[in-house]
This record gives C-alpha cells, structure tokens and sequence, in this order.
C-alpha cells in the first residue's frame, strides 16, 4: 500500500504523519514552529519528514500551509501568522527531503481530508466551514478541489455580509468571519454578559469578568442553560446560517461540513443552522436541501488531506 506523508503548518505546531491511501494516520511527529524564520521552517518540515521517511517506506509528501498558495501549489505568497512572503515552499523542501512534494492552503487540504475519509464521504460537491479564530473555507467541486486561477479560491471567511461592519484583520470590513467564527461567538458572549450581567450569572460564574470569557466558557455555561451563553450560540448560528444559504446560491452543494474548534459544541448550534438556513435559502421548497454536519476528521483532517492530495499529485 503506497504510504504519503503530511505535514499540517500551523502558526505554533508542525505536525507530520504517515498516512494510508483509505486515509489512516500510522505514525507522527511533531515540531514546534520557528514562526520567524522561513529558513528553520523548512529544516523543521524536513527533519520531522526524514524522521518519518526512516520508519516507512514513503512516496511523496503533501503540505498543508496557513497561507495564501499559488496555483501551481509551490510558493506561499503570504501567510499571516509566519514569515512566509513568496517563499518557494515546495522546492525548498523537495530538495531537503529528496522525495516530491505539494504544498496546499491549509483550509483547502482540511476541506479535503474531510471529503474523502470525512464527513464528506460519497458526496461531489462539498463546502467545508471551519470555526476558529477566523473562518477557514475549502470547497470541492465535482470531486475536484476548487482554488481558483490564482490559487486565492475558498477564503470563505472573507465574503463582506455586512457593509461598514466590524473591522476584519485582513483590512476590510463586515467580514463573515466577524460574525461566525469561533472569535466572533466569544466577542458576543462578552458583549452579551457586558450589558445584561443578570442573564450570563453561570457564564460569569465561569469566566470571572466578560473580558476573561473564552470558547470553553461559553460552550459549558450553555449547555448549563446560561442565558446569554445560548444567545451568543443563536447569534453564530442565524449568521452560519445566512453565510450558507448564501454559498449555496452561489455554488449548490450537496453539503455542507462544519470544522474548526467551534464544531466540538455542534449540538448546541447545527440544528438552529439547519432551521435558519432553510427558511433563507433562495428557491426554497423547490430544491433538495443540502445537508448541514460536524466534521469527522477532527485536528488530523489537514494532515491527512494533504497527505492524500500527495498522492493524487
Ligand atoms: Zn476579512
């Protein structure tokens, strides 16, 4: 059976793995990041690879890279938690590690790993979402990842829903991600405790102060039934909701896969973005509708997409 390495680069973590073609991870190795250096990226990336490449025998190995890839799926025009700017990514590895190599955005290899062994299994046409710090998009089309003629396709997160709304790190305004990602749910929870303590007593009984609220308080203070906790939660939900039906106008998949940290408290939401999503999508009650799911692949989905996108090279 023909083994591939992939490696997922994180902003903190390089985390490596030998992989089967029906996308079983066998073996790991991790590195932390030299985020300021691309030189020590590389060498990072090449001695977890040739520790990897020593234990099995292993025919190419597939990148997935927090960045802005370019369609020849070689160099990292810019990536905003490294140094990365035009970085000749691919060739710079292949020669280190002597085997081939493809680099693929980050989100895109995820989308992937969950399309193949994932919650996308047996579907065509697949829009993965994940919930972070931002919104992290890939869409498959047709079986066929989509990047666009630049490599640039699937920054999903960066669609403007709302016209002068919050400023979004990537220098625009009102982008999806303010309102959906896992950042913006806990920004709303805040904002929800800030201006109703009375309502958010087990949130703050959690958190201290609505400055100190994180992810975690917010997903435990609604599944106590804390007021402002599922109101955070509804708020995530109606603007997921109003991203997909959106999405689907556009590109009509057959589902939908919600990943990202978010997606651990998916019972709390996934219903509500059901609901929402079908009384918002255009042509509705005339058309099939997509289905809505949790990812399955978890943390591993990157590595084991790019390991497999390796591959099929
Ligand atoms: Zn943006």
């Amino acid at each position: 059976m023909a083994l591939t390495i992939g490696v997922d680069i994180g902003g903190t973590k390089i985390a490596s793995g030998v992989v089967t073609e029906d996308g079983r991870v066998l073996d790991r190795a991790l590195r932390p990041t030299p985020a300021d250096s691309p030189e020590l990226v590389a060498d990072a990336i090449a001695d977890a690879v040739a520790e990897l490449a020593r234990r099995h025998a292993v025919e190419a190995v597939g990148l997935g890279a927090a960045g802005f890839v370019d369609e020849t799926r070689s160099v990292v025009r810019f990536a905003p938690n490294l140094a990365w700017r035009e970085e000749p990514l691919r060739k710079k590895v292949a020669e280190l590690v002597g085997l081939p190599v493809v680099v693929e955005n980050d989100a895109n290899a995820t989308a992937w790993g969950e399309y193949r062994f994932g919650a996308g299994r047996g579907e065509s046409h697949v829009v993965c979402v994940a919930l972070g710090t931002g919104i992290g998009g890939g869409v498959v089309l047709g079986g066929e990842l989509y990047r666009g003629r630049w490599g640039m396709g699937g920054e999903l997160g960066h669609m403007q829903v709302v016209p002068e709304g919050l400023p979004c790190g990537c220098g625009n305004h009102g982008c999806w991600e303010q309102y959906a990602s896992g950042n913006a749910l806990v920004r709303r929870a805040r904002v929800n405790a800030a201006a109703d303590p009375s309502s958010a007593v087990r949130l703050l009984e959690l958190a201290g102060s609505p400055d100190a609220i994180v992810g975690q308080h917010v997903t435990d203070a609604a599944r106590d039934g804390d007021a402002a906790a599922l109101a955070a939660f509804e708020f995530l939900a109606g603007w997921l909701a109003q991203g997909l039906a959106d999405l689907a106008a556009v590109l009509d998949p057959g589902c939908f896969i919600i990943g990202g940290g978010v997606s651990g408290a998916a019972d709390l939401f996934l219903d509500q973005v059901r609901a929402d999503y079908a009384a918002r999508l255009t042509g509705r009650g005339h058309r099939p509708l997509a289905g809505i799911r949790a990812a399955e692949l978890g943390p591993a989905a990157g590595m084991v997409g790019a390991a497999d996108l390796a591959r099929v090279r």
